[in-house]
């Protein structure tokens, strides 16, 4: 089939010096047998084990290889969205440098995408060299904030995902500073398919996302499509006064019928004022999370700070 199509794959990177190569080749080698024309978008996240220089290097060799570099590490989702804010492509495929997501299945999401779909995301059918925590708390995850947020995420789904034209231009207005970039894909709706692929294990290097990383994400990803967790301490403060009134109802009984009883009362009491002291402050801390992402937001600063893109080089 000849058309004038182009696809951009954006792959965010930290140094990824092993995985690299690997993945141009196999990038080249799944385009070559294809008709469109392509650009693979290297971002490199602050990486400073030279896989940035690797990969400006090559750009020489491979023409349709671009690196933009940002000025710093500024996190995985931010990378992503640098590399779709400069992607050229009719449709954009993002994926991970680590190999973790083959680049065989391309073709598969292009299938769909001409099918009709605006967002095809890539399943994962099976998780290989993860460990049973991570994979747990994946689990866990999915099913938390498939009930809490408003947009239907689809379970098992990572940022491994193809995404028209019309979607990028959607993305490109969302400016918001925690993103959940598999939150706001599903947001911006249109026709949207998935792909079922096995997820292989790291190609080499270790996994850049530590689990506290990865709660991080979570929260951040609840936070900002669901204000379920101050519906909840709301609730919450409800049935702990309902405790309260029960209390001194019950202290008003004692002190009139059984006085005698009063003086033992102390553990109970001091145990309720831990309680609520606590209590009141996780729901200070909940609503912090809220007002601080105001506050985050409210400084307007820019994303992210591109220091270098091959592309600018070539054409001036
Ligand atoms: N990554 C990044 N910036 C970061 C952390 C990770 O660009 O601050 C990249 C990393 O190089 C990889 C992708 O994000 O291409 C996914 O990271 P990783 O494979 O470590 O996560 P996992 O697959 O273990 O969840
Ligand atoms: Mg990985």
């Amino acid at each position: 089939m000849k058309n004038a199509k182009k696809i951009s794959v954006v792959v965010p990177f930290l140094n990824e010096k092993e995985s690299l190569p690997e993945l141009v080749s196999r990038v080249s080698a799944v385009f070559a047998a294809r008709a469109e024309d392509w650009e693979l978008l290297l971002v490199d996240d602050g990486s400073t084990d030279g896989s940035a220089e690797w990969a400006v290097a090559k750009t020489r060799e491979e023409p349709h290889l671009r690196v933009v570099r940002l000025s710093r590490n500024f996190g995985h989702q931010f990378a992503i969205t640098a590399g779709l804010d400069r992607a050229v492509g009719d449709a954009v495929v993002v994926m991970d440098a680590d190999l973790q997501d083959p680049p065989e299945v391309i073709p598969e999401l292009i299938a769909a995408w001409e099918g009709g779909a605006d967002v095809v995301y890539a399943v994962r059918r099976s998780r290989e060299g993860e460990t049973w925590m991570k994979k747990f708390l994946a689990a866990s995850f999915y099913r938390v904030f498939h009930k809490m947020a408003q947009v239907d995420v689809p379970m098992d789904a990572g940022d491994f995902r193809l995404v028209s034209r019309r979607v990028v231009d959607a993305l490109k207005e969302m400016r918001e500073l925690h993103r959940f970039m598999r939150g706001l894909t599903c947001w911006v709706g249109y026709k949207q398919a998935a792909v079922q692929y096995d997820r292989a294990a790291r190609f080499a290097g270790e996994t850049k996302y530590p689990v506290w990383k990865s709660a991080k994400l979570a929260f951040d990803a609840i936070a900002s499509f669901s204000a379920m967790p101050l519906r909840w301490i709301t609730h919450f403060g409800m049935a702990v006064c309902l405790v309260a009134v029960w209390l001194a109802v019950y202290v008003f009984w004692q002190v009139f019928f059984h006085p005698e009883s009063l003086e033992k009362g102390w553990a109970s009491t001091v145990t309720a004022m831990v309680f609520l002291g606590g209590a009141q402050l996780v729901c200070i801390g909940v609503l912090g999370q809220y007002v601080s992402r105001i506050y985050e937001e409210g400084k307007g600063r820019p994303l992210y700070l591109v220091s270098e893109d091959t592309a600018e080089e070539k054409n001036g």
